[in-house]
């Protein structure tokens, strides 16, 4: 059964019960007054009754020869006119006393043979006193005692004609003598129907009262229990995963305190789950990206965007934590480092890491307009700092972010050290094999052109022989910048062995091809490399194998002929580029 119909069905059961009790007792109480001022009404109109009868000429009728006297017929009529002064009423009658005290005598009686049980006979109940019959009071005390003053009965009494309720009061003559009484009748017919109109009235009453009452008890039953229901509602949509759901309730009793209290956990929960997802979401980026900016610009990002910072700054320590040696900002201004010095904000700074790290910090906080500092840790090394100025501070949370963010870009340097040379930080050649089966494909699907570019440094040894090993590896740094400095974003330049040089061109043809190969040539053969006050000139030569899309050779067979075109190369005289035209 539902609270709201228990607690209607108890309401209901006190306010029957308190409105019965009342309706009782009213009932009692009001019946018990409205019996005693019958009975005092009574008393008056029997002492009434008694003043209007002459006391001189009453005991003249109890004589022998007193049922001729004329003042009997008077005294019945002006009993009987008497008797209508009030409808409740049904007798009037004198008696006197007798030799005998427990007899009186009827002397008048104004009722008149009624046939009251319509049964067309009228029985002797239905006539009125005999004059002169005699009386039985022996167990009516009241009624002797109503020659000393005026009585009643205490309740109903009985006697030949019915039930009744009486009052009586002496006739006396000149002289102060009490010569009869005078009773006055009224039917307990008369008073109970008085009492069944009462009870009508106050069961009316009561019936009213209880029709409000139950509707009280409802309303207040569906008050008690509606904030109740709408926090078992809230309870349902929440255990759903409906976390924004709130219970609105302006009660100030117990319940309003347990929807506020539902409403915090919700909120609670609800923060609870937006930080997971986040976490949730944050690691599904960072796992999508291996490039170590971008996964340092996604990570800012997402930093700034969690902790809704208006700004971000994002500083990595080279591996020996010598020096910053990347800086990513968003919305602090122009950054950049280089060398010996970093900017944020317009400002500079030392790039290297010296001193009091602490004072450091503040001192790029306060460049980019930053408040909190987080540092990046991955195998107990500090690899870098987020700068932000967070509104959400919640310290367990940010840090999980960080040690998330920790991981990705750790991950990403790993990754990019796999695949990178140390010297030249082009991508090794197992890369190189990979990038080109893939883009070999892509052109064969998509029947797009493509270009190999082998390159090889003519007779590096002897610059290795005449200048040394250190000015050979500067070469070949030198060299790679160029490479690097020649080619698009798309372009895969990897080292592919000593002093060789491999270059993937997407989305290129054979003129293409040609003409940064010969840029290429061009820029390192003008090149002069300082050393120790001699410049050294560097030359390479270049193979290139162009593939027009479709269908696409082996990559085994592009490399191989790239491979002969720049041996050509080689064999024409060095420092030049030669296409692949076929075997
Ligand atoms: P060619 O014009 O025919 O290519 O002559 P070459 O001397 O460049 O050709 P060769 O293959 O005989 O010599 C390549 C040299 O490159 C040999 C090796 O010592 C040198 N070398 C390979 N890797 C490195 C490196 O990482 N650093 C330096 N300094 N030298 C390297
Ligand atoms: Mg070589
Ligand atoms: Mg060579």
């Amino acid at each position: 059964m539902r609270l709201r119909t228990q607690l209607f069905i108890i309401f209901s059961l006190i306010i029957i019960l308190t409105v019965g009790t009342i309706g009782f007792l009213f009932y009692r109480e009001i019946g018990a007054v409205q019996f005693d001022r019958l009975r005092d009404t009574l008393t008056a109109y029997a002492v009434s009754a008694s003043m209007l009868i002459d006391g001189d000429r009453h005991p003249s009728l109890a004589e022998p020869g007193g049922g001729d006297d004329p003042y009997l017929d008077e005294l019945r009529d002006l009993l009987r006119r008497f008797a209508r002064i009030d409808p409740r009423i049904a007798e009037v009658y004198t008696m006197v006393r007798t030799e005998r005290p427990r007899l009186l005598r009827f002397i008048v009686d104004a009722a008149e043979a009624r046939d009251k049980d319509g049964d067309g006979v009228i029985g002797e109940d239905e006539l009125p006193a005999r004059f002169g019959e005699e009386y039985d009071i022996a167990a009516l005390p009241q009624m002797r005692r109503a020659f000393e003053g005026p009585e009643a009965d205490d309740g109903l009494t009985r006697d030949r004609w019915g039930w009744w309720l009486s009052a009586y009061a002496p006739v006396r003559d000149a002289a102060g003598r009490a010569v009869a009484i005078v009773g006055i009748d009224v039917a307990a017919d008369t008073i109970r129907a008085q009492q069944a109109q009462l009870f009508r009235t106050i069961a009316l009453i009561c019936a009213v009262f209880l029709a409000f009452g139950l509707v009280a008890a409802s309303a207040y039953a569906y008050r008690l229990t509606g904030p109740l229901n709408d926090m078992v509602r809230a309870a349902r949509e929440i255990g759903r995963g409906n976390y924004e759901h709130r219970v609105e309730t302006a009660s100030q009793n117990e319940i309003g305190f347990l929807a506020g209290t539902m409403n915090a956990m919700a909120e609670n929960i609800r923060r609870s789950f937006d930080k997971l997802s986040t976490l949730n979401r944050t690691a599904n980026i960072l796992a999508s990206t291996l490039d170590l900016e971008q996964a340092l610009k996604i990570s800012l990002n997402l930093a700034i965007e969690v902790t809704r910072s208006s700004r971000g700054v994002i500083l990595m320590a080279d591996r020996l934590e010598d020096r910053i040696e990347i800086i990513i900002s968003e919305g602090a201004g122009e950054t950049g480092c280089g060398g010996e010095e970093l900017r944020i904000g317009g400002r500079s700074a030392p790039a290297l890491l010296r001193g009091d790290r602490k004072a450091q910090i503040r001192e790029w906080l306060e460049m980019a307009g930053c408040t909190q500092c987080f540092t990046l840790v991955t195998k107990d090394a500090v690899r870098g700092y987020v700068l932000l100025n967070p509104e959400i501070r919640d310290e367990e949370f940010l840090n999980t972010l960080m040690k998330q963010i920790s991981f990705a870009v750790d991950n990403a340097r790993l990754f990019h050290d796999a695949i990178t040379d140390g010297l030249t930080g082009l991508f090794l050649k197992r890369y190189f094999h990979i990038q080109l089966d893939i883009e070999l494909r892509r052109s064969q699907r998509h029947g797009r052109p493509l270009a190999l570019l082998l390159l090889d440094v003519d007779h590096f040894k002897s610059i290795n022989d005449t200048w040394g090993h250190p000015v050979g590896d500067t070469a070949l740094r030198e060299i790679a910048g160029a490479i690097r400095g020649c080619i698009r974003s798309t372009d895969i330049a990897a080292r592919f062995g000593g002093e060789e040089f491999a270059v993937i061109l997407p989305e290129t043809t054979a003129e293409g091809a040609l003409r940064i190969a010969e840029r290429l040539r061009a820029g390192i053969a003008a090149r002069r490399l300082a050393h120790g006050g001699a410049e050294i000139a560097v030359t390479a030569s270049a193979g290139v194998r162009a593939v027009a899309g479709g269908t696409v050779p082996p990559s085994a067979e592009v490399i191989r002929t790239a491979d002969e075109a720049l041996y050509r190369a080689k064999r024409d005289g060095r420092n030049r580029v030669v296409l692949w035209e076929g075997a």
